[in-house]
């Protein structure tokens, strides 16, 4: 029984005692332990003692015996149980953005419904409506909710098909006969989700490259097997088109296979006006249709006589004349970034202890962390009391004694309540160095209400940044109703940042939102919002989202260095 099946077995029971309305804090605690076993590089099942287990963070010693029967038997008895109380189908319903557990509860109580179509065709027939503390609006909501749902159930999150493919190239990159290998489409574009995953190589024997990557270890099943194309579906379910071109063409095969569809029109468009065409297979004159290159994704834009374009960017947003008119940004890259400001540690939810955490980002080549654990008023998410963030700030200072060329700078993730009022007074507030404040309740409030509670924290004089500004949950939960461009202004004048949380199922701010901050002149702080060490690594999708909003060093605050990066904080002033 691998980690994923453990997982998600805890993860049920977590799902399953909420719907049953147990314990907040028993609910916490097996999401918790879920989370902690995906984060695993060890396999689960060959940790055959208690004491091996209770020594995972996040695991608690009852969880661990649970664990314990279940690798054992195969089987767990409480797990068996809750399932004779709760239809597990249920679950099923709370991925329906909007459907918590107690909805899903009462539309199985009230009207018999298991299952996502049952729940849609009873929203259709105008049914939930007439529940109690249901209405018209609430059930559009879920009606919009399923079509999302469905919609992205053909698309998945960018850091799942991300690290697959990379193992992939780099596998593929190691024979000798072949010569590149890249990734292509939107997963090379790193859109927030992909529908394909695409990759490219170039080889002069194409049939061996193609036995090569069907045998690869990830590989499950082979769909299909050709010199030119092999469809794959890996371990995981998720389907790798692999395409294979001759060396010459691998340049314009590249640039053809990444895309955007409206890019790589508008771009032939632009060719075709200079008397060249531009294909999979190279780039041609017209009249004489002489090949003019091909073999370097470069040969385009140099016979374009414009700016080579970063994948990120081809989108047709108005990078191609930017790029004719040699103007390009000069894009944030992962080695601009020289710290993580909004971590949390084993103090609130996080499972890290502090001194790990800045180990990890002393390995990633850090020199600061800002540790932003909760506030009081998240109890359900550990929240910290004053009296513990004292005991809190002793270890910080401590460790701070001890490093050189690092800093820890004490933070705290507040809370923004409904009234845009947040958990700690003035005097609480002046002691941390860096101060983020975010929405974690009160969603379903008007545009006017979550814009003004917004704008209220950015007045407040400690608070540095704004987190996940607009809430979305990527596939689960829409963003709340904000008014973006007014967030931003009051940003620029208010001398706040706003994050871009790179936790890869937020990516909030997303591109569109970040572009439009660069225009404004609002600064961005990129985070990773880790609960454990190794999710920092996370930076990468962040930076890659600030890249597609066209973002250049200077907009972002956490690429200075942290004297620099005190010097524009409110709450060292
Ligand atoms: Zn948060
Ligand atoms: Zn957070």
């Amino acid at each position: 029984m691998g980690n994923e099946k453990i997982a998600e077995v805890i993860q049920n029971i977590g799902d399953l005692l909420e719907i049953l309305g147990e314990n907040p804090f028993r609910v916490r605690a097996y999401h918790r332990a879920a989370n902690s076993i995906r984060g695993l590089t060890q396999d689960i099942d060959k940790t055959t003692t208690k004491k091996e287990l209770d020594a995972i963070p996040g695991i608690g010693s009852g969880i661990a015996d649970r664990i314990m029967e279940l690798v054992r038997t195969g089987q767990m008895e409480y797990y068996e149980d809750l399932k004779e109380r709760v239809p597990p189908s249920l679950l099923e319903l709370m991925r329906v953005p909007t459907v918590g557990p107690k909805k899903a509860k009462q539309f199985y109580d009230e009207l018999k419904i298991t299952s996502v179509d049952q729940l849609y065709e009873a929203a259709s027939k105008k049914l939930l409506r007439i529940l109690p503390r249901m209405s018209e609006k609430a059930e559009q909501n879920i009606l919009d909710g399923i079509s999302q749902l469905r919609r992205y159930h053909e698309r998945i999150l960018l850091y799942e098909a991300y690290p697959i493919a990379e193992r992939m190239i780099l596998r593929l990159v190691k024979e000798s006969y072949i010569k590149q290998a890249d990734m292509a489409g939107s997963l090379r574009r790193m859109k927030e989700t992909i529908g394909d995953i695409d990759l490219l190589v170039s080889s002069n024997q194409p049939s061996r490259a193609a036995d090569f990557f069907c045998s690869l270890p990830e590989v499950d099943k082979v769909l299909a097997k050709g010199p030119t194309k092999c469809s794959v579906v890996v371990k995981t379910g998720l389907q790798i088109d692999l395409r294979i071109v001759a060396p010459k063409e691998y340049g314009s095969a590249l640039q053809y296979f990444t895309g955007s569809k409206e890019h790589s029109i508008h771009l032939r468009d632009i060719a075709k006006k200079r008397g060249l065409k531009i294909n999979e297979y190279g780039i041609f004159n017209v009249k004489t249709d002489k090949k003019l290159g091909g073999e370097r994704e470069e040969d385009i834009s140099e016979l374009l006589e414009m700016q080579m374009i970063p994948p990120t960017m081809r989108e047709n947003k108005g990078e191609i004349e930017v790029a004719i008119e040699h103007r390009l940004p000069d894009l944030i890259e992962l080695k601009d970034i020289k710290g993580d400001l909004h971590l949390h540690s084993n103090w609130s939810d996080g499972l890290s202890k502090i001194k790990d955490i800045v180990e990890f980002a002393r390995s990633i080549r850090y020199s600061y962390v800002g540790i932003c654990d909760h506030a009081e008023r998240l109890k359900v998410a550990g929240g910290l009391t004053p009296r513990e963030l004292a005991r809190r700030k002793k270890e910080i200072d401590k460790l701070n004694d001890r490093l050189d060329d690092f800093v820890v700078l004490s933070g705290i993730e507040l809370n923004i309540d409904s009234k845009g009022e947040v958990d700690y007074s003035d005097e609480v507030l002046e002691e941390f160095d860096i101060v983020v404040a975010s929405i974690h309740g009160g969603f379903s409030q008007s545009k006017e209400q979550i814009t003004n509670r917004t704008l209220s924290a950015m007045n407040n004089k400690h608070i540095d940044i704004i987190g996940h500004p607009t809430g979305r949950i990527i596939g689960k939960r829409p963003p709340y109703e904000i008014d973006i461009e007014r967030v931003l202004n009051e940003a620029k004048n208010t001398g706040t940042f706003l994050e871009l949380n790179s936790f890869p199922d937020r990516l909030d701010l997303k591109d569109d939102h970040l572009r439009m901050a660069k225009e404004i002149g609002a600064k961005i702080a990129i985070s990773t919002d880790a609960h454990i060490a190794s999710q920092m690594i996370f930076i990468n999708y962040g930076v890659a989202t600030a890249q597609r909003g066209w973002l250049s060093r200077n907009d972002v605050v956490n690429t200075r260095s942290v004297d620099e990066l005190l010097k524009c904080l409110k709450s060292v002033v």
